[in-house]
């Protein structure tokens, strides 16, 4: 079986690969090779929070490029999959600064309504000393991520340029005459070119061993986010709390998401389920205690998986000069839906023109 692209990982990073090669070379036969089926992994219990927020120069280009990416898919059926939502950010006012550094917007105060309005999503809220809340104009929006992932993989299928390959774990990438040779359980795949995009899994140093010279050292960290029955609609904004790293996202009338740092390292994702554990409860619940016991005590459950982190905490495009046309997109670090567009557009970019 052969392939001008093989795409290892259904993921959103991989569907995102898939999707941008079925616009930009309709004749290439595309195949994606998922070992179970797409969006199973990080992508399955992914909040899919997308802040205009950026640490560096180098995040702020991915946030930029991902956002009118993101954009882009308005009025086509992925685009169903992507939510504008207000976002509102509570902050200690002497650290409002180091916020505005970091915000690819304007920000600007909140008015008495939106606080209102955040004191009604979370009954018995509190504020500590020094504390404003601000908002920017448009630019955050939530992604249905396991949704995105199918539709965008979908589009490539009916137009005949993505072969979706499920049950297919890939154990090797080798370099091979015309190309790479891709081997799954009994099954071969040749292809000119390869993206890797396996999420927590094999990190592409042993799955591709010619990365190995590029590829930093990354972790796997445990994330976890809560479920909570709180009086929110649909259009409430998502708060985050700046300081605590902890935000409120409405997902739907009555029960909001509540995302809260974790620290539990180098797990196998093939342990985990995506159901919160007792341990996830009791620290989320106890971060969300901390601003209101009304709302730690209407928690009803939490999802957790993993995500590959880098050391610099910014997802990584990698590639390596005696193996082209091949790259490997390495450790979402908690931000992987939000920036897999751009992610996904400079590993196809890199691979487009060189073959191997
Ligand atoms: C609880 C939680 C909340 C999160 N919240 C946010 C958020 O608000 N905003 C944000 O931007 N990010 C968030 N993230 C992070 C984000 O979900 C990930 O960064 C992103 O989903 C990574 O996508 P991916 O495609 O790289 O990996 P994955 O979704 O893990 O996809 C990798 C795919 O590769 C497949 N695979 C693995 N190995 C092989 C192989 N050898 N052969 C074939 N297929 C293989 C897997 O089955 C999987 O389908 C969150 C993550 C979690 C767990």
């Amino acid at each position: 079986m052969s392939a001008d692209l093989a795409v290892v990982g259904g993921g959103i990073v991989g569907s995102f690969v898939a999707h941008r090669a079925a616009a930009l070379r309709p004749h290439w036969r595309t195949v994606v090779l998922e070992r179970d089926v797409p969006a199973r992994g990080a992508t399955a219990w992914s909040a899919g929070a997308d802040f205009p927020l950026a640490a560096t120069a180098e995040h702020r280009s991915l946030v930029e490029e991902s956002r009118r990416l993101y954009d882009e898919l308005q009025d086509t059926p992925p685009g169903l999959f992507v939510r504008p939502v207000r976002m509102v950010y509570v902050v200690a006012s002497s650290r409002l600064h180091d916020l505005r550094a970091r915000t690819v917007a304007d920000l600007t105060p909140t008015g008495a309504q939106e606080a209102d309005r955040i004191r009604r999503m979370l009954p018995g809220l509190r504020f500590k000393t020094d504390e404003c809340a601000v908002t920017h104009r448009g630019r955050g929006a939530v992604v249905a991520a396991r949704g995105l992932t199918e539709a965008l993989l979908t589009g490539g299928v009916r137009k005949g340029c993505t072969a979706l390959q499920i049950g297919q774990r890939v154990e090797s990438v080798e370099r091979v005459a015309n190309g790479y040779r891709l081997t799954a359980g009994a099954n071969q795949w040749q292809a000119r070119r390869v993206v890797i995009a396996v999420g927590p899994w094999e990190l592409p140093r042993p799955l591709a061993p010619g990365l190995e010279a590029a590829v930093p050292e990354a972790r796997r960290k445990r994330v976890a986010a809560l479920h909570a029955q709180l009086p929110v609609r649909a259009d409430d904004p998502l708060v985050y709390f700046v300081d605590d790293d902890l935000f409120v996202l409405p997902l739907c009338e009555g029960q909001a998401l509540v995302s809260f740092r974790r620290n539990v390292w180098d797990e196998d994702p093939d342990t985990l389920d995506g159901q919160a554990d007792a341990a996830d409860l009791e620290e989320g619940v106890r971060a969300l205690a901390a601003r209101s016991s009304r709302a730690a005590a209407a928690v009803v459950g939490g999802r957790a998986f993993q995500d590959l982190y880098t050391p610099g905490r910014l997802p990584l495009v990698h590639t390596v000069p005696d193996m082209p046309g091949l790259s490997a997109v390495v450790g979402g670090s908690g931000s992987g839906v939000r920036l897999a567009p751009a992610l996904a557009a400079r590993a196809l970019d890199s691979v487009l023109d060189s073959a191997a």
